[in-house]
């Protein structure tokens, strides 16, 4: 299995570089990436939010009503797209078909962003080993890879362990959702953490298992604790 996925990840990898960028969505020439311009126009950004949640909102806000009522365990969120067609079709062959190439797109136009504030480590939200043994890569680490890489930041997937397999949140309310990840994660790393971080998901719903990293990080004693998600979901029952 773990074979096959590294295979394919260089069959990827190498299609990439033989042949001309191709529009993921529509099939059409690509602008430079794996998408056309015009499909790159459609991708639902997520500039009007929450700056503490990246919740979107009708007008920015420092913090909506929700992080008035309820502190999040984070100190601020980057999350510059919304989890919505087309972007969501991208994420899907990114995240279940193994479809590397639209995960690379994706970390690009992320990457191509400028993050509010720059933190000393990037931290990606990790995988169970046996999520991971199934999947064969870990969603969140190839996004970081990407954004660390660009903006000079260490990278570090060394610093957390999910100790615990949860069950996908995917069908879960807001509560159910807290209650699923609690003492999921667990520090790995002894070393000295650094004062700013910020920790990577590919996805954010109601922010619970970043919510939960940033709980052990904060423990741990780092002073500021970021969330980056590549795009922020309709919280359940919103949809
Ligand atoms: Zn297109
Ligand atoms: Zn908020």
């Amino acid at each position: 299995m773990e074979a096959l996925n590294h295979l394919r990840r260089v069959g990827a990898h190498l299609s990439l570089r033989l042949l001309p960028p191709r529009c993921l969505l529509c099939g059409a020439p690509g602008d430079r990436l794996d998408l056309c311009a015009a499909c790159r126009e459609d991708l639902p950004v997520n500039t009007v939010c929450c700056a503490r949640c990246a919740l979107p909102l009708e007008h920015p806000a420092a913090q909506c009503g929700a992080c008035l009522r309820r502190k999040p365990r984070w100190d601020a969120a980057w999350v510059p797209f919304r989890y919505a067609w087309p972007l969501d079709r991208l994420e899907a062959r990114y995240k279940f078909s193994g479809q590397l190439a639209a995960g690379r797109t994706l970390a690009e136009l992320w990457a191509q962003r400028t993050p509010p504030a720059k933190p000393q480590w990037i931290v990606p939200v990790p995988l169970h080993r046996r999520r991971l043994r199934e999947r064969g890569y870990n969603q969140a680490l190839e996004l970081a890879r990407v954004l660390a890489r660009r903006q000079r930041v260490r990278l570090r997937h060394d610093v957390l362990r999910r100790v615990r397999a949860t069950q996908a949140q995917t069908e879960l309310d807001a509560t159910a959702r807290r209650r699923n990840v609690r003492d999921a994660f667990e520090l790995r790393l002894t070393a000295k953490l650094p004062a700013h971080i910020a920790v990577v998901d590919d996805v954010m719903t109601t922010g619970a298992t970043l919510s939960e990293c940033a709980r052990v990080l904060k423990r741990a004693g780092v002073q500021r604790v970021d969330v980056w998600a590549l795009a922020r979901a309709p919280l359940p029952g919103q949809r």
